[in-house]
């Protein structure tokens, strides 16, 4: 038996699952997706996007990366938010961080990870940023659970920092930005920042021209 055809059993399973209690379902998912929501969260194996919101296929549009970093050269995730905001019109943007993440962590306590490290230093740019506050505190795990925070804090600025969320506001659209963070010892979410839906709340340094 190949190793892998749990997977395909578990797959067999699943669908099975979801056809008998909707036998359309995937032929309607088929068609069209129609999502309300883009989450940009953590690559991490124990931080799966739909199983924590309990949203099915086609509710959810998702990018994923290592410690849910929103880069503004990274052209991947700058076309799944375009593509997200000008094509799905999407209404909410959750960028979803989680305590005790491992990009965080590598960051903080200075780890060397290969070619991740260029990745990381995102991450090193918000602990310089915030250096004060987080060595501030003592207790090691509590250290990495603050810039885990800080993180989610800056990726959300980040997001609304992008000409595309900013020509939707400029434009009526509604979309709303929002910063969580998951916990993998309670499997809970919690909202960290306050949500950011209009162009008055960026800073004027950051607002695209013209807006
Ligand atoms: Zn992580």
């Amino acid at each position: 038996m190949n190793e892998l055809d749990t997977l395909f059993q578990n797959n067999e399973q699943w669908a099975n699952a979801i056809k008998a209690e909707d036998p359309a379902f995937f032929e309607k998912l088929a068609k069209q997706q129609n999502p309300e929501y883009l989450w940009i969260g953590c690559a991490d194996s124990r931080v799966p996007a739909n199983e924590i919101v309990g949203l099915l296929p086609g509710e959810l549009f998702v990018h994923r990366n290592i410690a849910n970093c929103v880069v503004h050269t990274d052209l991947n995730c700058l076309s799944v938010i375009y593509y997200a905001v000008q094509v799905l019109k999407i209404k909410h943007i959750i960028v979803c961080g989680h305590y005790g993440c491992g990009g965080v962590n590598a960051a903080l306590n200075n780890f060397q990870l290969g070619l991740a490290d260029h990745w990381i230093r995102n991450i090193r740019d918000v602990y310089y940023t915030n250096r004060t506050e987080v060595d501030g505190v003592l207790d090691s795990k509590a250290k990495v659970d603050l810039l885990c925070e800080l993180n989610v804090k800056q990726q959300v600025s980040n997001v609304c920092h992008i000409p595309v969320v900013q020509n939707a506001w400029a434009a009526g659209q509604p979309l709303a930005v929002h910063g969580w963070i998951y916990g993998i010892g309670d499997g809970r979410l919690k909202s960290i920042v306050d949500s950011i839906d209009s162009l008055d709340q960026i800073p004027e340094q950051y607002r695209v021209a013209g807006l």
